[in-house]
């Protein structure tokens, strides 16, 4: 996944985002969902990080984005909080290219969730309200309990009230990854992407995490871009990458009886979930 760090990268050498439009607000939930329709991106000429893409999530879906490392996946991400734009094809936003929003529109309604999170010295209560600075104690306390933030916040005699200090720092990687996940969910965007955003995190906490996302009654589209394939049983249709191409898509049953490809990286993950 896509540290922020390459994030920002593309920010600063991209100055050829243009034509940003002035549909101020993005539908909640996506009624039309997003379509991706023939997208080709590249970072360096000749060397196509994404080709011919196409791919369609409608309202409600939990989508995976699986393959090798390289294969494309954070760039789709990138493309859909607009760093950069497609050299080829379209990306629809609610039926609405998305070139037609304001850049504010599309980062307010895709919230993004980078493998290292952006945290600020403040305690984990402030942490949180940054998503939505207008929740209620009610939907805080059901983010904490579906990232599995209770056993953090047992650790501080503090809970929510304790500091995290400058940029999360008495946090480990994986509490700071559940933190931010809980801030994440707070702000109920029509788009939730979460680009390897539980690395950190041990397999049954990582598990919960997902299981509670599948369960919450959330209008979000949620896309999952993850190198355990083995915590990905919730989602609704696991889309297989390689080289820039979707190579296959499916449930976990369809893709592991009839893709190779799939059921080499499944096998590969399972044995190494063992070891
Ligand atoms: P990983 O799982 O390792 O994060 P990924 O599937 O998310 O991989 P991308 O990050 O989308 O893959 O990268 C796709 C291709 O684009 C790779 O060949 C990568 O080397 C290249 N790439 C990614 N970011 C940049 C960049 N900032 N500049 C140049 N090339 C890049």
């Amino acid at each position: 996944g896509a540290s922020i760090r390459r994030v920002r990268e593309v920010l600063e050498c991209d100055q050829s985002i243009e034509g940003l439009g002035n549909i101020s607000t993005v539908g909640y939930p996506l009624a039309r969902g997003i379509s991706l329709r023939q997208v080709s991106f590249s970072y360096v000429r000749e060397r196509p990080a994404l080709d011919d893409v196409s791919l369609e999530i409608c309202h409600g879906d939990c989508v995976a984005l699986v393959g090798p490392s390289g294969s494309g996946k954070s760039t789709i991400a990138r493309l859909l909080v607009r760093v950069a734009d497609p050299a080829l094809g379209q990306i629809l936003l609610d039926g609405r290219p998305i070139t037609e929003y304001s850049l504010a529109a599309i980062r307010t309604a895709v919230s993004y969730v980078p493998q290292k999170p952006v945290l600020f010295d403040g305690t984990v209560r402030e942490n949180l309200l940054y998503g939505k600075p207008t929740a209620t104690p009610v939907e805080l306390q059901s983010v904490v309990v579906a990232a599995q933030l209770m056993p953090v916040l047992a650790r501080f005699s503090k809970g929510l009230e304790a500091h995290i200090g400058p940029s999360g720092h008495r946090l480990s990687g994986g509490e700071a990854q559940r933190l931010a996940i809980a801030r994440a969910l707070l702000r109920d965007a029509s788009v939730l992407i979460l680009d390897e955003s539980t690395s950190a995190l041990d397999l049954p906490t990582e598990r919960a995490v997902f299981e509670a996302i599948g369960r919450r009654r959330s209008a979000s589209i949620v896309i999952v871009i993850s190198h355990r394939l083995t915590s990905l049983t919730w989602v609704n249709r696991i889309v297989v990458m390689n080289r820039g191409r979707i190579v296959a898509a499916g449930n976990h049953d369809l893709l592991y009886a009839q893709f190779p490809q799939y059921r080499q990286l499944y096998d590969t993950d399972q044995r190494s979930a063992i070891n």
